[in-house]
């Protein structure tokens, strides 16, 4: 049983550099995080995907209840006549939905969407909750499933079912449904900087890259570690659109009825996709310790039973101590050689390994090594729990530190359009831009490189000449390639 153990652990990754497509996919079978389901598009996740998942959770969620955002559900199906209530709505979301036409045995007098995003179903329900003005804000979430039928599909990436949170919110004025919208966007920041370790540029999507319906899309977008964008979270500024298709109103304390000014924010399964293609290398997964299932991975190793179980005897002494100071740890008694439990766990992205054999404990001492460095360093027991709280520390910082130096060298301007074309491969350009829907539909034509955002904050603000049509323009953009 150990030597098919051994054979099936020790499969190579595609390197990066050979083929970045395919050493994605590896590490995402490899790490045993999801796979490809019978059902075309849809992934199954496995359970070290779903405990990453769950930490994300568990994070965002407790930052969602700290601006008083309350969870709730709504249903999985939509009457298809709300999904038209709100024109560009419909027309954004109308090629991607499945549609349920039967059911019970019978056709359906009204056809049923799968929900591709809630705020239909929300709003017509926020319709009937809110009356005054004493009901605003109203400050819901929802942790659900989601179908989008896409086309091409790439596990965590795009699917054509994920798992996200939508937030809803409802608010008096315009005034303070944007504000809210842009908390929001401060939390998904923090969030992917803090807890992922992925710097974001934050950030408005242009007009035609804004969200179906929405008056204003808010983005923090990442680098990839080819260069490419991932969107990693939106938050909408909805205006007053869906408010007056659903009769979203309340009678203010002027006596006046209003409609309310609502917003959305959402993130996804997808950002397990970003946390991969942000840290990972040629070995597999590489996890900042926020978020991973296990921080430290303890290998007991010994010759023979007796060595096997003074070693297994001392990673439980060691690992209770850990997780008294709330340290996940994981105990890797399985019956196998110390090689290819190394090799698994490595490409499993575990921070730290920590190794326990018959010489270090007549030493009093542990060896550690850590995934993101492959740096092995003996460590002695007295006053070992806080080395491994300082390793686990600067493994999330430097990780944070490594991705924004990969960004910053990447992140480019250029001299004209010409320029644009041969250095757009694998960078961030920086560039001015008109604001013409047509100079954008360009530029994404002929370079397949779309506007992630126009950034809060610019390093080279000031007004320039637009990078397609040579205008002056006074809006600096990111121009780049994207998941
Ligand atoms: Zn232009």
């Amino acid at each position: 049983m150990s030597e098919k153990l051994d054979k099936a652990a020790q499969k190579a990754i595609t390197p990066r550099a050979k083929d970045y497509s395919e050493w994605y996919q590896d590490i995402v079978e490899q790490a045993e995080m999801a796979e490809h389901s019978p059902v075309r598009g849809c992934m199954v996740i496995k359970p070290y995907g779903y405990a990453i998942w769950e930490l994300m959770q568990k994070d965002l969620d407790a930052r969602f209840k700290a601006k008083d955002v309350q969870n709730a559900y709504f249903p999985l199906f939509i009457p298809e006549s709300f999904l038209k209530r709100e024109a560009k709505h419909v027309e954004g979301f109308a090629p991607e939905v499945a549609v349920v036409t039967h059911a019970g045995g019978e056709k359906l007098d009204e056809p049923l969407v799968v929900r591709p995003t809630s705020e239909t179903i929300m709003y017509d329900v926020f319709s009937r909750w809110i009356q005054s003005y004493r009901d605003l804000p109203l400050l819901i979430n929802q942790w659900a499933n989601i179908v989008r039928w896409e086309m091409r599909t790439r596990l965590f990436l795009r699917t054509t079912e994920f798992l996200w949170q939508e937030g809803h919110t409802v608010h008096a004025t315009e005034d303070e449904a944007d504000d809210f919208a842009k908390q929001m966007l401060e939390v998904y920041r923090s969030f992917a900087e803090d807890i992922m370790a992925m710097p974001v540029i934050v950030g408005t999507k242009s007009d035609s890259e804004r969200f179906a319906g929405a008056v204003r899309t808010y983005c923090i977008e990442a680098m990839m570690g080819d260069g490419k964008a991932l969107q990693a979270g939106t938050s909408h500024m909805l205006g007053q659109n869906f408010a007056k298709a659903f009769g979203v109103k309340f009678l203010d304390a002027d006596s006046q009825e209003k409609f309310g000014w609502q917003t959305s924010w959402g993130v996804s399964t997808r950002l397990i996709g970003g946390l991969i293609m942000a840290h990972s290398d040629d070995k597999g997964l590489v996890l900042p310790p926020k978020l991973a299932p296990h921080q430290v991975v303890i290998i007991p190793i010994g010759a023979t039973p007796e060595e096997v179980e003074a070693s297994q005897a001392k990673a439980q002494e060691i690992a209770d101590q850990l997780r008294a100071e709330g340290i996940r740890v994981k105990i890797d008694k399985r019956d196998m050689r110390p090689g290819p439990k190394f090799f698994e766990w490595e490409k499993k992205g575990v921070p730290v390994r920590v190794e326990i054999g018959p010489k270090d404990i007549v030493k009093g001492s542990v060896v550690a090594v850590r995934r993101d460095t492959s740096e092995k360093q003996t460590l002695t027991e007295e006053g070992l729990i806080d080395v491994i709280k300082d390793l686990l520390d600067q493994i999330q910082s430097s990780l944070y530190a490594k991705a924004l130096a990969f960004r910053q060298e990447r992140t480019i301007t250029v001299k004209d359009y010409e320029d644009f074309k041969n250095k757009l491969e694998g960078n961030f350009v920086l560039a001015h831009w008109c604001g013409s829907a047509e100079c954008e539909a360009k530029v994404k034509e002929e370079t397949k490189a779309t506007i992630r955002c126009i950034p809060f904050e610019m390093p080279n603000e000031g007004s320039g000449k637009c990078l397609y049509c040579g205008k002056d323009a006074d809006t600096a953009v990111i121009f780049a390639k994207s998941y």
